[in-house]
């Protein structure tokens, strides 16, 4: 079998309402898919990390940079084209854009190695150590608005996320310490008994992770998110031994050596790689192992497409429990409740998270057809594809 094309399909649409996190205001969706076609007409799927013009400059990559690399390769030998690619790329980018590329490549060859084998994705990784994962639902985005107004809205969008069925949800901070620490009690307020997060997108210096990370601590929130700069080692180190709320971190980090620093470094509790950004699922595995050699529970970071959410349900039912027990830690699935028509109505078979997550009580079921178990819908695509 030969690989006979690579193609990106980046798809765009205005949002209902501009949102934000703690870096900037975005108004537009964006998805990157990767088609990869073979001789014997079996297609895969895949998808690169990386909104707007990242994703334009990634398509290029993928197109023009890696597609001539591998063409006529066998789509089956991943980890030959996944080295003979990184290898190739050393020299212009470990990390970054040549390795959400990459990542796209990578799990479109996983989708075809599914579909010719038969198999889910999870059973050629070694079988599905859970039939269905719970899902946290994440909202609560910044907007240009009051901080009075951001409090009483976080506040009552955390009651209605909970309220969705979801047993945990996820905040953004990003105002400034003090309002944050506003935001955070409001959405503890909000949530009642069940679980919530914070995601400062790395906004603070250490000493302002601190001071929000104190007021966490008393909140009982479940994890701090990216408190200060993924470059900042030593400030990930200092917080996760000075408080007591989980800290959490690893989306923008790429890569098994890149990996390998942060876990030696002891500086998270939880670990949250990004499959379509690190490398895809071939590298994904080796940082899944290297996470648990460490003893770092692992739960996915999730952005993008149905593709995205399907290759990482795959990624959730092969993750062994770790240390395991009759009532073992369990990973869960990251959810985006804004608004994602990429991923609610790409498919020709919608996974329909919200629904299930309303009707089993938080939890959503592993997709169990051939590959990645989804099909994108090509109607779709060509309607939202801008080149
Ligand atoms: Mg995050």
């Amino acid at each position: 079998m030969k690989i006979t094309e690579i193609k990106s399909h980046v798809l765009q649409c205005d949002m209902p309402e501009e949102l934000g996190y703690s870096q900037q205001y975005y108004a537009k969706r964006t998805a990157h898919l990767v088609e990869v076609t073979t001789d014997e007409g079996v297609t895969g799927w895949g998808e690169c990390f990386g909104p707007g013009n990242v994703a334009l400059a990634n398509k290029a990559i993928v197109e023009r940079v890696i597609q001539p690399m591998v063409l006529g390769m066998d789509p089956l030998d991943r980890d030959v084209i996944w080295h003979k690619v990184y290898n190739l790329l050393r020299d212009h980018g470990q990390k970054g854009m040549p390795m959400q590329s990459l990542s796209g490549v990578d799990i479109a060859l996983w989708d075809i190695a599914g579909k010719v084998a038969g198999l889910p994705i999870h059973k050629l990784i070694g079988g599905a150590h859970r039939r269905e994962v719970r899902a946290y639902g994440y909202g609560m985005m910044l907007k240009r608005e009051s901080v009075e107004d951001h409090v009483a809205r976080f506040r009552d969008e955390a009651a209605e996320i909970i309220g969705m069925g979801f047993t945990a949800t996820k905040m953004k901070t990003g105002l400034g310490p003090k309002a944050d620490v506003r935001l955070c009690e409001a959405v503890a307020d909000g949530v009642g008994e069940a679980q919530f997060m914070v995601d400062a997108n790395h906004c603070y210096t250490t000493s302002d992770a601190f001071y929000v990370g104190r007021a966490l601590d008393e909140l009982g929130a479940y994890w701090f998110e990216e408190p200060v700069a993924p470059e900042d080692h030593d400030g990930y180190r200092e917080l996760r031994a000075g408080l007591k709320v989980n800290i959490s971190g690893g989306e923008a980090e790429f890569g098994r050596w890149g990996w390998r620093q942060i876990l030696e470094n002891r500086g998270l509790d939880i670990a949250q790689p990004e499959v379509c950004a690190l490398g895809g699922i071939t590298e994904y595995l080796r940082i899944l192992a290297l996470a648990h050699a460490h003893f770092t529970p692992v739960i996915n970071h999730v952005w993008g497409s149905a593709i995205a959410v399907a290759t990482n349900l795959q990624l959730l039912a092969a993750m062994p429990p770790m240390p395991g027990g009759l009532h073992p830690w369990e990973p869960m699935l990251e959810f985006d409740t804004t608004e994602n028509r990429f991923r609610d109505h790409l498919l020709s078979d919608p996974l329909d998270i919200q629904g299930q997550v309303k009707r089993n009580g938080g939890m959503v079921s592993i997709p169990d057809g051939p590959g990645l178990g989804v099909t994108p819908d090509p109607e779709f695509i060509k309607r939202y594809e801008i080149e």
